[in-house]
């Protein structure tokens, strides 16, 4: 954002407004993360802001601070729809197409809010009056960050605040592991560490609540992991049954596909996950290095994301979708190998 706009959005937020955040369908805790911590931030400053979602997110989300306030779309349309009618400022955070919301896409596409962007993915669309992409950001949690310091506010952070930003942040970096993490990164995390953050507990209410269904359900996934090695590729599916054998539940998926690009000598990874209901099968994909799988995930699947971490959709079934995909590989040999 250049400093013109910043300072229009500084002087739009200088009396109190109605606004809305609205993270991406299926929040992850960057989104919800992100979200959560600017609604707060906001709040105190005595604007009237809720947090609309698209739909639910997974209980290993739920304990986050603000979190029971967070407006669900898909069980409270008729609230929804009114907040977004009504709302003078519109915040969107962690996507950047407005096709990412689901069915609150039209509601907003109706909105006479002005609308902030504030996102990391590639190749961002241009609905937004303020526009804050940055691909080379770790995490929209680590961009609300930036929101606030260029605010010089960053004395408001919060203990709740920073708790946010902080799972905001862990869980889009796989823990402080994935390449986006810069050095900024860890001197962001070490001041919201000083804001009141408390690292092993974050840690541990996101990792540490694994039910056992969950678990059988990754030794089912670990079992069908399979290799196509001449494309240094592995890749697993779930299908609806495997699923339903094991109570599945949303989020009892995340990270699966991270098991597949551990495999020694794997550069691109994926997971295809049947949905009955939707009738889609929904797929993540990993790579290491330069394979880029947000082009795969546009080309192919009607998706996107960033370089090393993408997810699309097929509305081929399982099986066919799986073939699909083995036989795409050959055309990225020299990439993948
Ligand atoms: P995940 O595989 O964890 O669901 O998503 C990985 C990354 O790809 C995230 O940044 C997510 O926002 C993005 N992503 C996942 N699915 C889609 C999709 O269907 N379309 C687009 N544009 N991005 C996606
Ligand atoms: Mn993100």
């Amino acid at each position: 954002m250049n400093s013109t706009d910043f300072e229009k959005l500084q002087q739009l937020l200088q009396h109190p407004k109605k606004i809305v955040v609205v993270p991406h369908k299926n929040p992850d805790g960057d989104a919800l993360g992100a979200s959560l911590a600017l609604y707060l931030f906001l709040k105190t400053d005595g604007h009237e802001v809720s947090v609309v979602s698209p739909n639910d997110y997974p209980d290993f989300l739920k304990w986050m601070p603000g979190e029971k306030e967070v407006v669900k779309f898909d069980q409270e349309k008729k609230r929804g729809e009114e907040l977004v009618k009504g709302a003078e400022l519109i915040f969107t955070l962690d996507f950047n197409h407005l096709s990412r919301i689901g069915e609150l896409e039209k509601y907003l596409e109706a909105a006479t809010a002005d609308f902030v962007m504030i996102d990391h993915h590639q190749q961002p669309g241009d609905y937004a009056d303020f526009i804050e992409s940055d691909v080379e950001m770790s995490s929209t949690a680590q961009m609300i960050y930036h929101f606030i310091e260029r605010m010089d506010r960053l004395e408001d952070l919060t203990p709740k605040i920073a708790t946010c930003l902080y799972t905001g942040i862990m869980t889009d970096t796989g823990s402080f592991r994935f390449a986006s993490t810069t050095s900024k990164t860890h001197r962001v995390i070490a001041d919201l560490m000083d804001h009141g953050a408390k690292n092993a507990a974050i840690h541990q209410q996101v990792y540490d609540t694994n039910s056992l269904d969950k678990l059988h359900l990754l030794g089912r996934a670990l079992q069908n992991l399979k290799v196509e090695k001449e494309f240094n590729t592995a890749y697993i599916s779930l299908s609806q049954d495997e699923l339903d054998a094991h109570n599945f539940k949303k989020g009892d998926t995340e990270g699966f596909v991270n098991y597949a690009l551990s495999l020694k000598g794997t550069v691109f990874a994926a997971i295809f996950i049947e949905n009955k209901q939707e009738k889609i099968i929904k797929i993540s994909l990993r790579s290491k290095g330069n394979f880029d799988v947000n082009e795969f995930a546009r080309t192919h699947f009607n998706g996107g994301g960033h370089k090393n971490a993408a997810g699309g959709k097929s509305e081929k079934n399982l099986e066919e979708t799986v073939k699909n995909f083995i036989a795409i590989l050959p055309r990225y040999k020299t990439e993948l190998t």
